[in-house]
C-alpha cells in the first residue's frame, strides 16, 4: 500500500519518470541531463557498476552522449569513439590515453593549433615527457625526429592549422608504427567528410566538435575515436580527469551532424571560389588552398581526400606586412566576422598570429610563416559572390595603395 506524501514530498518525487506512451516515440534523441541513474536493484547496480551494460553516473557515460559517440564511429569508420568535453579535453585524454610516461617522446608536427602546441609544451613537458617539434611532410625531418629510442607518439593534423598543409597519414602511420610509435591525427579541418583518417592507417582520430561536426557556434565539444582496445585508456582518463561533455552539448552536436555533409560540401565548393577570386588581387602576395594547383600539397589532397573537396579553409598574405594594415582590412569587413573559430555556418576570420599562436616568440612565428599578414579564413554556407565582394570592399583601400 503507498503511505500518503505530503506536499514537500510530492514536490520532489510527482510525476514519476516518463518510460515512453504506449505508442509514439520520439524521432530526435532525448536529452538526458540526469547526472546519476536508479537501477531496479541493488543487484542490478552492482552489475553496472561492476562493468555490465548500463548508466551509473554521468561522469562514467550518459545515454545522449552514447547516441552522438555511435554516430561518430560510424562516420569515421571507427569500432568506438568517445565524447570529451572540448576538443582540448580529448586531445590530452588521447595523448595520456597513449601510455606515455616521463622520459619518453612524442614527436609533434610544428605547424598545429596553438593550443595543441601548449598543452604539450606546459603540460606534457613539466611533467617530464620529452616533447620535439618538427616539419613532418619533410620525410628526412620526420625520420631524424623519430630515430632514437622512447618516441610513444606522433601528433599532427590532417590539415594543418593555419598554413593548411596537408599530412601523409599513410606515410605517418607506417613511419609512426616501425618506431613503436602509435599516431594521433587531428582530424578537425577535414571532417569525416574529406578523410577517414583510421582507415589509413592512424591509431586516435581527434575532433574539436566545436568546429565542423557542430557547425553553429553554439557548443563546446571533442570526440576520440579509435580501436576498441584503446577504451579502457581513453575512458579511465574521462571518468578521472573529468573532460565530460554534457547531455544538451551532445545533442546540439548530433544536430549538427546531421546536415555536415550538406554544410562541408557547400563550405568547400565557397572555399574553392573564394580562393580563386581572391588570386591575383593587387593586394595579395599568396593564397593558401590545398585545392589550387600551386598548393605544395595539391596532389596529396587529391590522393587522400574525397574527390571534388578541398575543405572549407583558406589562407592568405597581404602584400602589406604590418600588423595595422592587415587589422585595417579586417576592421573593414561588414559580412564575414573576425571571430576565433573555425567550421561554422558564417565565414570566420582569423588573424593566427594574434590569437591562436599568439603565445609563440615573434622568430618561431616568422619560421613557421605565421606573419603578420597572414589570414584564415572558414568559409561559411553563404554565398560565395556575397563573400567576395566583402573582401573586394574591405581590400579596397589597400589595393590602391
Ligand atoms: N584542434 C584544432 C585543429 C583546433 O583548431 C582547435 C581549436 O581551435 C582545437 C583542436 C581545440 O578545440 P576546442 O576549442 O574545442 O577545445
Amino acid at each position: 500500500m503507498e503511505l500518503p506524501r505530503r506536499l514537500a514530498t510530492r514536490a520532489v518525487h510527482a510525476g514519476g519518470l516518463d518510460h515512453g506512451q504506449p505508442a509514439g516515440e520520439p524521432t530526435q534523441p532525448p536529452i538526458v541531463s540526469s547526472a546519476t541513474f536508479r537501477h531496479g536493484s541493488m543487484a542490478e547496480q552492482e552489475a553496472v557498476a561492476a562493468g555490465a551494460p548500463g548508466y551509473l553516473y554521468a561522469r562514467w557515460s550518459n545515454p545522449t552522449v552514447a547516441v552522438l559517440e555511435r554516430a561518430m564511429a560510424d562516420l569515421e569508420g571507427a569500432e568506438q569513439a568517445l565524447a570529451f568535453g572540448s576538443g582540448m579535453a580529448a586531445l590530452h585524454a588521447a595523448v595520456v590515453a597513449s601510455g606515455i610516461k616521463p622520459g619518453e617522446c612524442v614527436v609533434c608536427a610544428e605547424d598545429v593549433y596553438g593550443g595543441t602546441v601548449a598543452l604539450l609544451r606546459h603540460v606534457l613537458e613539466p611533467l617530464g615527457v620529452d616533447v620535439r617539434f618538427a616539419d613532418l611532410t619533410r620525410p628526412e625531418d620526420l625520420d631524424a625526429a623519430l630515430s632514437g629510442p622512447g618516441v610513444r607518439l606522433v601528433m599532427a593534423e590532417t590539415m594543418s592549422n593555419p598554413r593548411l598543409r596537408v599530412a601523409d597519414i599513410a606515410q605517418l602511420a607506417a613511419k609512426a608504427h616501425a618506431a613503436g610509435a602509435k599516431l594521433l591525427v587531428d582530424a578537425t579541418f577535414t571532417t569525416p567528410v574529406l578523410l577517414r583518417p583510421l582507415q589509413w592507417g592512424a591509431d586516435y582520430c581527434v575532433h574539436s566538435a566545436t568546429k565542423y561536426l557542430s557547425g553553429h557556434g553554439d557548443v563546446l565539444g571533442g570526440v576520440v575515436a579509435a580501436s576498441v582496445s584503446e577504451r579502457p585508456a581513453l575512458e579511465r582518463v574521462r571518468r578521472l580527469a573529468g573532460g565530460v561533455l554534457g547531455a544538451f552539448e551532445a545533442w546540439l552536436i548530433l544536430r549538427g551532424l546531421r546536415t555536415l555533409v550538406l554544410r562541408v560540401e557547400r563550405q568547400s565548393a565557397n572555399a574553392a571560389q573564394v580562393a580563386d577570386g581572391l588570386r591575383g588581387h593587387p593586394a595579395i602576395s599568396r593564397v593558401l588552398y590545398p585545392g589550387l594547383p600551386d598548393h605544395p600539397d595539391h596532389a596529396l589532397a587529391r590522393r587522400q581526400f574525397t574527390p571534388g573537396l578541398f575543405g572549407g579553409m583558406v589562407a592568405f598574405e597581404l602584400k602589406a606586412a604590418s600588423r595595422a594594415a592587415t587589422f585595417a582590412v579586417l576592421d573593414r569587413l561588414r559580412l564575414c566576422v573576425p571571430a576565433t573559430s573555425l567550421g561554422d555556418v558564417e565565414t570566420l576570420v582569423m588573424h593566427p598570429a594574434s590569437s591562436s599562436h599568439r603565445d609563440l616568440a615573434p622568430n618561431e612565428r616568422q619560421r613557421l610563416g605565421i606573419g603578420d599578414n597572414l589570414v584564415r579564413l572558414s568559409l561559411g554556407i553563404e554565398d560565395a559572390r556575397d563573400i567576395l565582394a566583402d573582401w573586394q570592399q574591405a581590400l579596397a583601400g589597400i589595393a590602391v595603395q
